[in-house]
């Protein structure tokens, strides 16, 4: 069998949709699945949209994500240039050829004359599909016309009758009357090639034999095959993907910072995370299962569990997926990735990371939420003396009062702070005071948290507080409850 080559063909547009690095792994699977390649080719023909930067927003996307390409423009590799831009020559002489065999022709239309004919269809209810006016030309007038130098285009001279089919992995068997294809411009005036064109010459040069793409790509596929029929050239296999949605309605939207991949890096979700989710949102592994790394995705990838309907990206799952594994992570990569989110509240603080970030591990669902929840060890948030009541620990403002008069005296008198002493010393007062433990330890973490959820209880808090602010949130929350 011959080897299986798939391509991510990625539009520098500086940021990577979610869509598309869910595109750019299914070719990764399928590729490493098969013992093939994966091969990455920047399509950049679109010079108008040019972005600073933007392939290597791509690079480093696909190797954080753990997809590494076998051939690419950074990495070369026995078809490159792998940069469209580069090959820019590369494409007239193919157009040219099919100028000579009939299946392609000059077009001098003018954008003017072009949008006068549109609107003269459109004002008679018509879809405007370009006339093949150019295409009655004498070869004379042609060859008059290039010699001065009017600026053309290449057109596609697509067949008017009949129709054309091909089967897709995922949508099965596609078929197209003929006379809605219209003649696709393959070469532009600036000589380039439109995306139309390249996407068959190259495909064809590297040696691609499956092309998974975006479902926009579906309807015009049967004009890429017109193109490789008529160079003699073996057509792929073509895998088109629905599109990732939000919901059974809405897109991913830019506005709402839920599409690109750095919109969820910089919320705090990790690679591993996403990745495992993304492969799951269009594809099932056929059981149940839903935890795999890179490794054990390839391993079970099939395509043809591929979905037809549309995939549903539902962030809330994506959260679950990365508080699991925030919870397995290796304590120290842990701490090494809170910490940014630690220091943007606690900075300067003095509050042991070490200790917050045990106390933190298994509490955090993304990185994003954990500022809001440590923020109250740099400061006391304002709160209502309604929080010391709770039903279960028995407590109300009344007991709590109790409870910090009981403390404070205990809390002064620890000279080691540490966590064994303080839980000694704390538990044996309330002992010797005959109260139940919740009735205080409950009262004690409202006054130095001023929150009902805190990573870990009165002690730990008391100790990454340290004495004398422990001692200052206890004289605070008497104040409050005094005024009760
Ligand atoms: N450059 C195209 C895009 O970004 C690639 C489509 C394809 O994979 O053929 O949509």
């Amino acid at each position: 069998m011959k080897e299986v080559r798939t391509r991510f063909a990625p539009s520098p547009t500086g940021f990577m949709h979610l869509g598309g690095l869910r595109t750019a792994l299914y070719n990764y699977l399928f590729a490493k699945k098969m013992g093939g390649k994966f091969i990455l080719r920047i399509e950049d023909t679109d010079q108008e949209r040019f972005v600073e930067g933007a392939t290597e927003v791509i690079y480093d996307t696909l190797r954080g994500c753990g997809m590494n390409w076998d051939e690419g423009p950074d990495i070369g590799g026995d078809y490159g240039p792998y940069i469209q831009s580069e090959r820019k020559s590369l494409y007239l002489p193919y157009a040219q050829q099919l100028v000579k065999s009939g299946h392609a022709y000059y077009c001098f239309c003018t954008r003017e004359e072009l949008d006068g004919r549109r609107a003269a269809a459109e004002a008679k209810g018509e879809v405007f599909k370009y006339d093949k006016h150019c295409l009655h030309l004498s070869p004379e007038e042609i060859q008059a016309k290039l010699d001065a130098g009017v600026p053309y285009v290449i057109r596609q001279n697509a067949p008017t009758e009949g129709e054309s089919s091909y089967d897709d992995l995922v949508f099965g068997h596609m078929s197209f009357p003929n006379d809605t294809l219209d003649d696709m411009v393959l070469i532009k005036q600036d000589g380039m090639p439109t995306y139309n064109f390249a996407n068959v010459i190259d495909d064809h040069l590297m040696g691609i034999t499956h092309v998974m793409r975006g479902l926009e790509y579906l309807s015009s596929t049967p004009k890429y095959n017109l193109l490789y029929e008529a160079f003699g050239w073996e057509v792929p296999q073509y895998i088109h993907l629905p599109t990732v949605m939000r919901d059974a309605t809405h897109k991913l939207s830019k506005r709402d910072g839920d599409a690109y991949y750095s919109d969820y890096v910089d919320k705090g979700y990790l690679t591993e995370a996403l990745i495992n989710y993304l492969a799951l949102v269009g594809w099932n592994p056929g059981d149940d299962r839903e935890f795999f790394t890179m490794d054990e995705l390839i391993d079970v990838f099939d395509v043809h569990r591929l979905n037809k309907a549309p995939g549903i990206f539902d962030v809330d799952k994506l959260t679950w997926f990365n508080h699991h594994y925030i919870c397995q992570m290796d304590f120290e990569r842990y701490l090494e990735l809170v910490t940014p989110w630690f220091d943007k509240v606690l900075a300067g603080k003095n509050i042991d990371y070490r200790r917050l970030a045990q106390l933190m591990q298994e509490r955090t669902e993304v990185f994003n939420r954990v500022p809001d929840m440590v923020r109250f060890l740099a400061e006391l948030p304002d709160y209502d003396v309604e929080l010391y009541t709770h039903k279960k620990m028995k407590t109300n403002p009344d007991v709590a009062r109790t409870a910090l008069n009981l403390m404070k005296p205990v809390l002064e008198g620890v000279e080691d702070w540490n966590e064994t002493t303080l839980h000694d010393t704390v538990m044996a007062a309330i002992a010797d005071a005959g109260m139940k433990n919740g009735a205080v330890l409950w009262p004690l973490r409202i006054a130095i948290s001023g929150q009902q959820n805190t990573p870990g209880g009165a002690i730990e808090i008391a100790w990454l507080l340290g004495k004398e602010e422990t001692l200052r949130r206890v004289d605070d929350g008497l104040k409050r409850l005094e005024n009760a």
